[in-house]
């Protein structure tokens, strides 16, 4: 077998070959690029081409695609091949700079919430020399910038690296006044933890729930659930092994930097960590790791399930967006560092990020807003749906004492300062972490852990750097005018954390006494998508993202109105394949098994005179009432449906899958699975919960 080292990389267009491929003017024109973000000439776009094809070519691709993040939640591509006709009948392989540049899909089968009217169906991509180009399946994929014919930005990586370049430019400023100038540019990166399940790719097939919506809406708990805590960290199965071993192999040949796995709580659960790397990157990266994770376990007769709630009863999936901003002189902003002057630098950045997640808690919660992620936020598993910052016991005390004007004393029982006008040194924190927070500091990063699995990271990543910068841009626009400057550092950092602690919460996330006490400190509980939503489009939150020109106002409307859509029509799609199980093949089972223990019991009658029969007269009894109650429950569902069907206004609508479509599935639902138990197994229409959770040998 080959060796990691000698493949790692292979399909990437990365560094290693531009510098061997690209002549070294263009090689040095294209890093200007890339790290200074300027504009790319045409004639090194030419040569950039031609070398990105030759390479392409030499590694089998045969077709270019741009691919980018449109806002269906999957990647987009649409593939041209190299060939051109040559005179003499052959062909040649071409690929032109403009080619690379900038692509026209059609864009008028992509949401873009109203911005482009139908006649307009032109969208057009741009090349992201920020993100390297790669090979997928004889493919060259060049990352891309997706935007209407008018300029607004259709997907998601727009916004990211608008908002990247923003916290950078806002950073920047804040470190200068600190005296830090060597430092050009502020970088956030991101390490997404992605959780996932493994079911057996036949007995998918079988239920239409996860075929069409990826999660079951049918299915009793099995009498074994996660409680015996005896999956997560267990042994790997043979087959799961060897899915994971492949797919390792083709994000390595992507250069991807895939490291961790493990077995998660639930059963059939799997993470997949890579090593953290710049937030755009780690995007595109987690996108074609998604990707990956389905293909590959197609081959290996599995299904890779990415919904946020695949199974009720046992936990759903997440991503945990470790997040973190550094310098181009490569140091971590949110390393506590060893003396108190890098912790004052440290201080005012911490302060800045507990100011932005509390200023705005409801830009991260909609962040992470889905139908799939309603689900799970809240539900004793994933953090809740009101935001807190976890900071642990160090730097809760370093920070309580800035507060109360107190002196810190260090673990060592050292005194780091007698006065609050100097500021406290202290180690970086050592302990326990704390799983149930919504928003934690693990040592020298943040961990965003309310992200769904199924999400693009990109969302709560575009909203985390806008806040972070807005909040920097007030603090940069105070201290610049301050006459002493340190005094003023000193003042703000306190003034912040005073104004700002009751973000902070180092307890039990996942207690309701906590909902209770947030409540009190006045912290948004936004339980759904559409709830969080009516909170989007608020004064405070257009002044922050048109401010920071993440996004324009008619953009910010179209996504508003985009992730409604995206929410009603999941649950929509659910709720028509709940009547159609229902109808078609749950209500039949359970009459036929009804039916057949009636003739059953005819016959007893008819061989023993006088037998009463009364298990079958109980089940029979019990078996008619459910499905009784179901018939009902069918057509109220389906008639609600067809109600939904005409609302016209978005909101109207999210509102009536909330209150009205999503109460009518759980009862639906509830009835079923009570039916599904009483039911004999070879009745029963689809595989089960224990057949899906524990089928993967
Ligand atoms: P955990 O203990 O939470 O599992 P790990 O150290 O295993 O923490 O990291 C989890 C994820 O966080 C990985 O993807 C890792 O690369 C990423 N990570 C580690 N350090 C940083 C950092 N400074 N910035 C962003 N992500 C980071
Ligand atoms: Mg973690």
């Amino acid at each position: 077998m080959a060796k990691v080292s000698e493949y790692f990389g292979s399909m990437v267009f990365d560094d290693r070959v531009m510098k061997a491929k690209l002549p070294s003017k263009v090689y040095a024109q294209l890093k200007k690029t890339m790290t200074e973000r300027t504009a790319l000439d045409p004639g090194v776009a030419d040569a950039v081409a031609s070398a990105m094809k030759e390479w392409a070519v030499e590694n089998g691709a045969t077709h270019f695609t741009h691919w980018f993040q449109p806002l269906t939640g999957v990647t987009a591509e649409k593939h041209d091949s190299f060939i051109s006709p040559a005179p003499d009948g052959r062909v040649l392989m071409e690929f032109s700079g403009k080619e690379l540049i900038q692509g026209e899909p059609d864009a008028s089968s992509f949401p873009s919430g109203g911005l482009r009217a139908t006649f307009e169906a032109r969208g057009y991509t741009g090349w992201d020399p920020t993100s390297f180009a790669f090979i997928k399946q004889n493919t060259l994929c060049i990352p891309t910038a997706f935007c209407s014919y008018t300029g607004e930005a259709l997907d998601k990586k727009t916004p990211l690296l608008r908002s990247m370049e923003a916290l950078d430019k806002q950073a920047v400023r804040i470190l200068k006044l600190l005296g830090n100038d060597s430092v050009s540019h502020v970088t956030t990166s991101v390490g997404p933890e992605q959780e996932y399940f493994l079911v057996d790719r036949d007995l998918n097939r079988k239920r239409d729930d996860l075929r069409f919506c990826g999660r079951t809406l049918f299915g009793a708990m099995p009498p074994k659930g996660q409680e015996l805590d005896d999956h997560y960290f267990g042994v790997i199965k043979t087959r799961v092994h060897n899915f994971m071993s492949e797919l390792d192999e083709e994000l390595w040949k992507l250069g991807i930097y895939a490291k961790t796995e493990h077995n998660e709580v639930a059963p059939a659960q799997h993470e997949l960590a890579p090593i953290y790397t710049t937030t755009n990157i780690a995007a595109d990266q987690n996108q074609i790791m998604m990707e990956m994770m389905q293909r590959i376990a197609h081959k290996h007769g599995l299904s890779c399930l990415l919904h946020e709630k695949p199974f009720d009863g046992v936990n759903g999936s997440g991503k945990h967006n470790n997040w973190s901003m550094s310098t181009d002189t490569g140091v971590n902003l949110l390393s506590p560092g060893a003396t108190p002057h890098e912790n004052i630098q440290f201080l005012l950045i911490l302060t800045a990020i507990i100011k932005a997640v509390d200023d705005y808690q409801e830009l991260l919660r909609i962040s992470v807003a889905t139908a799939g992620n309603d689900h799970r936020l809240g539900a004793n598993e994933a953090p809740p749906a009101v935001i807190s910052i976890f900071l642990g016991d160090e730097l809760g005390a370093v920070i309580d004492a800035i507060d109360k004007d107190e002196e810190y004393i260090g673990k060592k029982r050292e005194t780091m300062f007698t006065d609050v006008a100097a500021l406290p040194s202290f180690l970086r924190d050592n302990t326990d972490r704390n799983r149930t927070s919504p928003f934690a500091f693990t040592g020298n990063k943040f961990e965003f852990r309310m992200l769904g699995s199924s999400n693009s990271i990109s969302c709560c990543n575009i909203m985390l750097n806008a806040a972070v910068a807005g909040v920097l841009e007030g603090f940069a626009d105070e201290l610049e005018g301050a006459d002493d400057l340190d005094a003023a550092i000193r003042a703000l950092i306190k003034k912040t954390i005073h104004e700002h602690k009751h973000i902070i919460f180092n307890g039990d996330g996942y207690d309701d006494s906590w909902i209770a006490e947030a409540e009190k400190r006045g912290l948004k509980n936004l339980k759904t998508t559409p709830d969080a939503y009516k909170e989007f489009l608020t004064e405070k939150n257009k002044k922050l993202l048109i401010g920071q020109k993440v996004y324009s106002e008619v953009e910010l409307q179209s996504r508003h109105d985009i992730m409604l859509e995206n929410y009603v029509k999941a649950v929509n799609i659910e709720a028509l394949t709940m009547v159609e199980m229902a109808r078609g093949q749950i209500l039949p089972a359970i009459q036929k098994y009804a039916a057949d223990v009636a003739s059953q019991l005819s016959a007893k009658k008819a061989a023993v005179p006088g037998i009463e029969g009364k298990s079958d007269v109980k089940l029979i009894t019990a078996l008619s009432g459910y499905a009784d109650a179901i018939d009902v429950e069918i057509d109220d569902l389906k008639a609600a449906a067809e109600k939904f069907a005409g609302i016209e206004d978005i909101v109207e609508a999210a509102d009536f899958i909330q209150y009205e479509i999503l109460p009518r599935m759980a009862t639906l639902r509830k009835d079923c699975d009570a039916a599904e138990v009483i039911t004999a197994r070879e009745y029963w229409p689809f595989p089960t919960y224990t057949d899906l959770l524990y089928g993967v040998r």
